[in-house]
């Protein structure tokens, strides 16, 4: 937990959010401002800033974190018409909340290549 981040708030329960999933590693919620029909943001419990802080040690999470998204996908109805998977990570990557999330967008045809 780092005090001053806003998704270690929302894993805690002190800023609301409208889960989609929860189990003692990961947490899944709606963004709240979706470029997409469906965006989620999947999330490790454990406080990583970039998706390149993770090291060896968290190769069972990460492998974790990509598996249940594929869930969600599923879940969503996703699978069938495909979706996209976004990690943005620091200033050139667009990232504005410090603690790893990968984006789950679908229900529309997604523009390539990003802006
Ligand atoms: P980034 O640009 O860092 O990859 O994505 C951060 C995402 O977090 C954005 O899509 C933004 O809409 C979402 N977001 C920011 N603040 C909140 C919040 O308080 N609640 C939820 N559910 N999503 C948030
Ligand atoms: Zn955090």
């Amino acid at each position: 937990m780092s005090n001053d981040c806003l998704f270690c708030k929302i894993i805690a329960g002190e800023i609301p959010s409208n889960k989609v999933y929860s189990d003692d590693d990961l947490y899944a919620f709606h963004d709240i401002n979706p470029a997409a029909p469906t965006h989620i943001l999947i999330i490790p419990k454990k406080h990583l800033t970039y998706v390149n802080s993770a090291d060896e040690g968290d190769e069972a999470l990460m492998g974790k974190l990509l598996l249940k998204a594929n869930q969600i996908a599923a879940d969503q109805g996703l699978s069938e018409d495909g979706f996209r998977y976004v990690i943005n990570t620091g200033r050139n990557g667009g990232q504005t909340v410090f603690h790893l999330h990968l984006h789950i967008l679908g229900g529309r045809a997604l523009g390539w290549p990003p802006g």
